[in-house]
């Protein structure tokens, strides 16, 4: 049965619900391979009901409301750059589209945080910190194609990684409408609080728990210089050792991103480079960096890596924001790389104790059935590290395609959980990784999550089918 979306309307200002076809048509996906695949071959995620264009927290709140008293599924979505599902329609849902809440609301210099609507982009939250001198610390990947509540609902990484982590250590204040339609709004707090911190319950929770409308994050000073090096490691893991050693020895460079000979040879395609590389990069202002840097490079040598020079380092630092328009590219109407073929990103973490085993057989799980498989470790902590495998299936049709594809990720995430492995680092469960989370949580994990699912949306009505997998009667 469609909603009965006249009681919807009557409540939101005029211009706020559509159900045009070409708009509710292109809320119906996001960036997963798969749904992407199965666009070009015509096989269309089927569209929402309708879009809500929620322009404030008090739209989203009579939309959730509604949508409760009559039983409507809904999906929230910031800018679709997901490339999990999360932000996959359901035929007679209605998607609550963010992307009018984009105010920067206050910028505090004194405190260096900032205020923001949840559907303000990377692109110009960067160009307004830039003004005082801030920048968002972490530096998020796809930034100019995603917003801050994306961010924190999948437990966005970036760049800067190394330094700042993910979102979770900007994140210091929200408001988000829950599953009843009631607003919760939490700090702003540099930490502390009554009782656990529920700010840190949505991040990484997808749309599943409330709807982010508004944060505040702790951003930091722009570097007035960097200091770069690129490293030329003898391996992917001896690289890795090199990384672990740095951070445990309480280094702290903004960037330290390690590329494996594959993902070196791609990145690099135009300068020639051949090998795995290391690439550092320190806050030139930062108390101590160029001893660090000078150290880095010492230390490097134990390692038996050698200093290539700041090129690398500043090539990929220039043209980092550029994966999704080759992504894009690939998986688009364009075809790039021809029919049959699927590209996509899987991302996981572990210990460092156990990460060589992580690197060798995930990207063994993989190469069994793509075509190319490359690897970069750009997250890394104290205790262990992200890592992140690019593969390209090709095969002799999308079907086909498909079928390999679906093998693939499955193998790989049983090669994962083997390693003692997380599914979702920073890219979401959406709903590719659901029975895989399930597994990694366990049954009381799961249980757990289904719980305070149930307490915040007793409807279940947000974002159904995502990350948290249904109970079992
Ligand atoms: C080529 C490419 C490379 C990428 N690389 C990276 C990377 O390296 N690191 C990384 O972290 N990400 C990466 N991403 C993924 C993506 O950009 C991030 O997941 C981003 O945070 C999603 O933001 P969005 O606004 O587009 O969210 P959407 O795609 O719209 O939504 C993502 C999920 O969050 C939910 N959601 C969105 N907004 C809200 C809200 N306000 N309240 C509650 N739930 C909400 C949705 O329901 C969905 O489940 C990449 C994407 C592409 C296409």
């Amino acid at each position: 049965m469609d909603p009965p979306l006249e009681s919807l309307i009557e409540r939101l200002p005029p211009g706020t619900v559509s159900t045009h076809p070409g708009e509710v048509a292109m809320h119906a996906r996001d960036r997963w391979a798969l749904a992407m695949l199965r666009d070009a071959r015509g096989e269309r995620v089927p569209p929402p009901a309708a879009v809500v264009f929620a322009g404030s927290t008090e739209h989203v709140s009579t939309t959730v409301s509604w949508a409760r008293e009559t039983g409507t599924a809904v999906v929230p979505r910031g800018a679709g750059s997901g490339i999990t599902g999360g932000a996959e329609a359901i035929r007679r849902a209605v998607v609550i589209d963010l992307s009018r809440m984009d105010r920067i609301l206050a910028v505090d210099d004194v405190s260096q945080t900032v205020a923001v609507q949840a559907a303000v982009k990377g692109a110009s939250l960067q160009a307004t910190l830039a003004t005082k001198g801030l920048s968002i610390g972490y530096d998020p990947d796809a930034s100019d194609l995603s917003t801050v509540g994306g961010w924190i609902a999948s437990r966005s990484a970036g760049s800067a990684s190394a330094a700042f982590g993910t979102i979770d250590q900007a994140l210091i204040g929200l408001t988000a409408v829950l599953g009843d339609g009631d607003v919760l709004r939490l700090g702003p707090l540099p930490a502390g609080g009554p009782g656990p911190d529920l700010r840190r319950l949505f991040v990484g929770s997808e749309g599943t728990l409330g709807i982010i409308t508004e944060a505040v994050l702790a951003v930091s000073r722009v570097p007035r210089q960097y200091l770069w090096d690129s490293l030329k490691p003898n391996s992917f893991e001896s690289g890795a050792a090199l990384i672990r050693e740095v951070l445990q020895r309480g280094f702290r460079p903004l960037v330290l991103r390690l590329l494996d000979a594959e993902e070196a040879a791609f990145q690099f395609r135009d300068l020639g480079h051949r090998g795995a590389a290391l690439l550092v990069g320190f806050d030139g202002d930062a108390p101590a960096a160029a001893a660090q840097w000078f150290h880095l490079r010492e230390l490097g040598k134990e390692f038996g890596a050698r200093s290539i020079g700041p090129e690398l380092a500043k090539h990929w630092w220039d043209h980092r924001q550029e994966a999704s328009g080759w992504h894009e590219g690939v998986m688009g109407p364009a075809r790039t790389l021809g029919a049959g073929v699927i590209v996509d990103v899987l991302d996981t973490a572990c210990l460092w104790r156990r990460l060589p085993h992580l690197y060798e057989d995930v990207r063994g799980a993989l190469l069994d059935h793509a075509e190319t498989v490359r690897c970069r470790l750009s997250s890394p902590y104290p205790t262990g590290a992200a890592l992140h495998f690019t593969f390209v299936v090709r095969a002799a049709d999308d079907h086909e395609a498909e079928r390999v594809y679906e093998t693939a990720w499955k193998e790989a995430a049983a090669a994962i959980l083997a390693a003692g492995g997380t599914v979702a680092y920073d890219l979401g469960v959406g709903l590719l990784k659901v029975p895989f989370a399930a597994e990694e949580l366990g049954p009381a994990g799961s249980a757990a999550l289904q719980r305070i699912k149930a307490a915040l949306d007793p409807e279940g009505i947000l974002n159904q089918g995502k990350l948290v997998p249904p109970p079992q009667n």
